[in-house]
């Protein structure tokens, strides 16, 4: 395999474990694809991509690493990193909680007691962190948060717009979100700007390789792997990590958290990122869904990739022997 752009495409045995994934989840075929939002239903149910990278620049991919598709909830993490350096940790804590919810994403819940979002990883939390993002007017806010992008993933990015606006002419939850916050004074007047830029941010187009970029910065301190260039300040990669650990992955954060124990998040666009800290990123994208949001094959791709790699946090073995073992076989280029 040879070097794509400034990528380091390798071959070795962590590629082989992906393409064996790959094989035996292709035939899996349940869930759904998201349709709450018009334009989402249009995609190609059988798109199914794995991608690895790794925090030296390595890159190993599996099936439509290419395919486009909006980031949906992802992009949640990444505003949430931008928020913190725009604001610091003790003013965003007054605005939104770190609390993991047992309810779905789109729930309509405020903490009782302090009227603030559970978790910046839920849509209300989402957008109260998305409405904080600095600007002097609604262009300069969404240019800072696609150079944010554009740090993470290596090159520019750019809204898709039909999803944009189906989403924004149908997003009444969303706007009932808003408006029970701005209620509250949890976020200011102008809901419509913040709503636009919270939709906008959903629609940034990615592929896998992009996922799998991004959660690799996340991996290396905040650091593009390929690129070098630093992302968010490395101070607020804990306050990432541990928010994307107990509450990245919809109402399924705590069997996620035991099972494949890595900082995760997904979207209802079928992406998944998980994040190796010091190792690696890994992306994965199919767009069939389960009932909580999540990728089918994306959530078994990742638990069966943590159990061989011995990759689950608190996995007591894994500095010693099956991370440290496959982790330095990724550094051996393939030579057939
Ligand atoms: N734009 C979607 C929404 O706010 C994102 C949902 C998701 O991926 O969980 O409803």
């Amino acid at each position: 395999m040879g070097n794509q752009g400034d990528l380091e495409r390798v071959g070795s045995p962590l590629l082989s474990v992906i393409e064996d994934l790959h094989s035996k989840y292709k035939l899996l075929q349940e869930g759904t694809v998201a349709n709450y939002i018009p334009e989402l239903a249009k995609v190609n149910p059988d798109l199914f991509s794995i991608c690895i990278v790794t925090v030296d620049g390595q890159v190993y991919e599996v099936g439509d690493y290419e395919q486009l598709f909006t980031i949906q909830s992802i992009s949640k993490v990444f505003a949430y990193g931008l928020a913190l350096e725009d604001h610091g940790r003790d003013y965003f804590l007054t605005r939104v909680g770190v609390e993991p919810t047992g309810d779905a994403f789109n729930a309509i819940i405020l903490d009782e007691k302090s009227n603030r979002p559970l978790n910046p990883m839920v849509n209300a939390g989402a957008i109260a962190t998305t409405s904080l993002i600095k600007g002097s007017d609604p262009t300069e806010r969404l240019n800072r948060m696609l150079d944010m992008f554009r740090r993470y993933i290596g090159r520019d990015v750019f809204v898709d717009i039909s999803v944009f606006t189906s989403e924004r002419s149908t997003g009444h939850r969303n706007r009932a979100m808003a408006h029970l916050m701005l209620n509250f004074g949890m976020i200011d007047q102008n809901i419509e700007e913040s709503l636009d830029l919270y939709f906008q941010q959903c629609a940034v187009i990615v592929n896998c390789r992009d996922l799998a970029v991004m959660a690799a910065t996340l991996a290396n301190k905040g650091r593009n792997p390929i690129t070098q260039e630093q992302a968010v300040k490395s101070s607020y990669i804990k306050d990432i990590l541990s928010v994307m650990y107990t509450c990245g992955m919809y109402n399924f954060a705590g069997e996620w958290a035991y099972k494949v124990g890595l900082p995760a998040k997904s979207g209802v666009c079928g992406g998944i990122i998980a994040v190796v800290p010091h190792q690696m990123g890994i992306g994965v994208f199919s767009p069939l869904l389960d009932m909580r949001g999540n990728s089918v094959r994306g959530v078994k791709v990742c638990e069966e990739l943590s159990q061989q790699l011995g990759l689950h946090l608190f996995e007591c073995s894994n500095k010693d022997s099956k991370l440290g073992e496959n982790l330095s076989q990724c550094h051996l280029k393939d030579e057939g």
